[in-house]
């Protein structure tokens, strides 16, 4: 039993788990990736910032899964949000991976205060125009963000990456992005593991399923319509997360989950309307 893709308003398709690849880095970095796309993976979320664009490329050619299954996402940093920076940022991107293109690529974080994610978006949408690029998006877009980059532009993305995990799920962000057409992908979707795995409410419900806690959660992003990116090292905890087809949440189970809810919940407290990345 397979989970069926998400297809993106440019009518390019995107898996429903993705592998979070931060902190995979080097030959180590490449040969676990590599082990995920074996697996199955077929998604790979890495960054400018994450400093493993080169390994994502090697895991994608040691893998010997045909290219055109894969999808390879890289995000743009704060520090080349002006134009002309961010279309060379996006060509060493696709360079260092030593792949002909990248199949989405997202401005990581708006930066509000610099005030140039517009000009980062126009530079976005010539870099697919000129075929560096498949599909392009955004990460930790607030609405108003949203807003801004369409009037401006005409252009949504296809893809907003949020913080996103039962203690912060994101009701307004995911109909604000549903509104334009945009797929929320969700980063943290374990919510770094944290104390997530000893909550009640998770853990009645893995032993209710004979699931783990990382099945539920993930399973509950599957029905909540997000596409979680979780990052694992370990071959058994990737494939662990992967195998969540077979079982579904019902109505009181999904109801439980979005109650663990809180306003604060964010993990390291970076609300984009304030929070700076470069
Ligand atoms: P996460 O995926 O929520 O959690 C990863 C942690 O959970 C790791 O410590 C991992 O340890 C552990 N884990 C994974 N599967 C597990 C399982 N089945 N059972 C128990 N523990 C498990 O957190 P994340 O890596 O911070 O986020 C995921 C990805 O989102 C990142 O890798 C990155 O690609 C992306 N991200 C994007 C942004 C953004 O601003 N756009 C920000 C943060 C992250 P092991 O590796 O030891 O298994």
């Amino acid at each position: 039993m397979t989970l069926p893709d998400h297809t993106l308003n440019d009518g390019t398709t995107l898996p429903a788990v993705g592998l979070g690849t931060y902190g995979l880095r080097g030959i180590e970095g490449a040969e676990a990736m590599a082990a995920a796309l074996g697996e199955g993976y077929r998604l790979l979320d890495s960054a400018v910032n994450y400093e493993n664009e080169g390994a994502v490329g090697k895991a994608v050619r040691m893998s010997g899964v045909p290219r055109e299954e894969i999808r390879v996402t890289s995000k743009l940093p704060g520090r080349h949000h002006k134009k002309a920076a961010a279309l060379i940022a996006i060509e060493e991107s696709v360079l260092r991976t030593g792949l002909d293109y990248l199949d989405l690529y997202l401005i990581h974080w708006p930066n509000p205060n610099q005030g140039l994610f517009v000009e980062a978006w126009e530079a976005m949408i010539e870099a697919r125009e000129r075929g560096l690029l498949r599909s392009i998006g955004v990460s930790n877009f607030l609405p108003a963000h949203l807003d801004l980059i369409v009037e401006k532009t005409g252009v949504a993305p296809s893809v907003n990456q949020v913080e996103l995990h039962p203690y912060f799920n994101q009701p307004e962000q995911r109909e604000a992005d549903k509104s334009h057409g945009i797929v929320t992908q969700a980063w943290c979707p374990l919510g770094k593991g944290s104390d997530l795995f000893d909550d009640d409410v998770i853990t009645s419900l893995a032993e209710k399923h004979n699931r783990t806690p990382a099945q539920i959660v993930l399973r509950w992003h599957i029905q909540l319509g997000t596409l979680p990116i979780p990052k694992s090292s370990s071959s058994a905890r990737r494939k662990e997360n992967r195998d969540i087809a077979d079982f579904t949440l019902d109505d009181a189970d999904m109801d439980k989950i979005n109650g663990l809810t809180k306003p604060d919940g964010r993990l390291f407290d970076a609300d984009p309307a304030t929070h700076e990345e470069f």
